[in-house]
């Protein structure tokens, strides 16, 4: 008799019974056991089918947050990639630890039977108010902030935004960067971090000149007020002004973390007149005179909710952003730093092109002091610090890749920065190409 599939003596595809001439390849199992190319394609198919539904199902059920690092961590991994403003971080690793932490529950509330005891305390929402100077590191805090978390980032200018019905900007297509920052991913977007600038210039006091809108701060102040507290926004997928006809994204805010930024010019002067002559060093109203950076500083750590509603702020906006953070003016001590200790700090991103080429790069102390001065002139601080760099090395990074080997070692010294590096270096030859060796 014959065994399995073997009938007849012709060999047989044990699933569907076709013989060895009816199909491309018959495959030989255990004695007797065949299947065919056409079997085997049906059931990787109907794995791959499978796969795909498990997959799906996966991450339709997957935690939406797993492991949230602590203040500690996000403290800890902000370090790498900002310099100082110790106290801004450690403010704002608490409001985002809690934000996430609040995530979590209201999930783990949702999944949960039989719901523990806290879980009728409402956990609100706090928004982050950032004041400091320009180039202080604000949105560099944010924007390293959502990539500690691994969530999506955006970042929205004020001043473009207006109330419904102007021209400008809805605020809703600030919801729509975070939503294209993440490929369309809604559920991603919905716990993003925001980072509005420029805060301070939508006041609706007339102090600030710059407005030159032709709408109210109030009014966008309103507008966003209900993004930031927690609303369904209808988020037109395709930017612009939103469309009857169109069908929009409902976009909850309630997860996303907004982090507002302003310079907050002249606030000093409304803290130092509530503080009155109360403070020991400040003397009375009159005397009060706000000149020094340290002074400047001084008073911005006192900023009180009340200061920020003289200031412009319509009193509910300000109660939305419940954690305010002061950042401190970077001085020249501090550009040092900058320059070569966070991680990508751009002393490192130009030694790094020099090592590609197989040479090395280097700046005396005295150089990097220079290099910070020039900056600290400048009006754009520590954003200057990139175009001293790009102009002093410019000619240097033209002429690399022909230096070839054997490598060398470059060295930029003081004197290079402050009589302008850049010709001497094109026209000073070998002499320039200080080798340290
Ligand atoms: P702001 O938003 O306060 O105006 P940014 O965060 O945009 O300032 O800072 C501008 C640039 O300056 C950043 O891209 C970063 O390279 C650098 N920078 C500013 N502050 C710091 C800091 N504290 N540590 C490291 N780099 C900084």
């Amino acid at each position: 008799m014959a065994r399995g599939n073997e009938r007849g003596g012709v060999e047989r595809c044990t699933f569907c019974e076709k013989s060895r001439s009816e199909v491309q390849s018959l495959i030989a199992g255990p004695p007797g056991i065949y299947i065919c190319n056409e079997c085997v394609d049906i059931c990787n198919s109907i794995l791959r089918e499978e796969t795909r539904r498990v997959t799906q199902v996966a991450a339709e059920t997957a935690p939406l947050l797993t492991e949230i690092p602590s203040p500690r961590a996000i403290v800890d991994h902000l370090q790498e990639y900002v310099y100082g403003q110790a106290e801004a971080k450690r403010v704002l690793a608490v409001a985002v630890h809690n934000h996430y932490k609040r995530l979590q529950a209201k999930q783990q509330i949702e999944e949960m039977g039989d719901p523990p005891a806290w879980s009728d305390v409402e956990l609100e929402k706090s928004n982050v108010l950032l004041i400091g100077p320009t180039g202080s590191g604000k949105t560099l805090l944010a924007r390293t902030l959502a990539k500690v978390l691994d969530v999506p980032f955006a970042i929205a200018d004020a001043t473009t935004l207006t109330e419904a019905g102007y021209v400008g900007e809805d605020v809703e297509n600030i919801l729509l960067k975070l939503l294209q920052a993440c490929d369309y991913d809604l559920d991603r977007a919905q716990r993003g971090i925001i980072y509005v600038d420029e805060i301070d210039k939508i006041s609706r006091t007339t102090q600030n000149v710059s407005i030159t809108r032709d709408v109210s701060g109030e009014g966008v102040q309103q507008a966003l007020l209900k993004i930031l507290e927690g609303t369904s926004a209808s988020v037109p997928p395709q930017g612009g002004r939103k469309h009857p006809e169109q069908s929009n994204i409902q976009f909850d805010t309630s997860g996303v973390l907004f982090v507002c930024g302003g310079t907050f010019a002249g606030i000093e002067e409304i803290i130092g007149r509530r503080i009155g002559g109360s403070m020991i060093g400040f003397g009375s109203e009159d005397e009060i005179k706000v000149k020094s950076a340290e002074a400047r500083d001084r008073l911005l750590e006192l900023v009180d909710p009340k200061d920020l509603i003289e200031y412009g702020l319509i009193p509910e906006f300000v109660g939305r952003l419940p954690v305010q953070v002061h950042l401190h003016e970077l001085a020249v001590d501090d550009l040092v730093h900058i320059l070569v200790e966070p991680k990508n700090a751009l002393v490192r991103q130009f030694q790094a092109y020099f090592a590609m080429e197989g040479h090395e790069l280097s700046f005396t102390e005295e150089a990097l002091l220079e290099i910070a001065k020039k900056a600290h002139e400048r009006e754009t601080g520590v954003r200057a610090l990139r175009s001293i760099l790009e102009e002093t090395l410019h000619d240097l990074l033209f002429n690399l890749p022909e230096y070839g080997q054997p490598a060398r070692s470059f060295v930029i010294t003081g004197e290079m920065i402050r009589t302008g590096s850049a010709k001497v270096l094109l026209e000073g030859g070998e002499e320039v190409h200080r080798e340290s060796a």
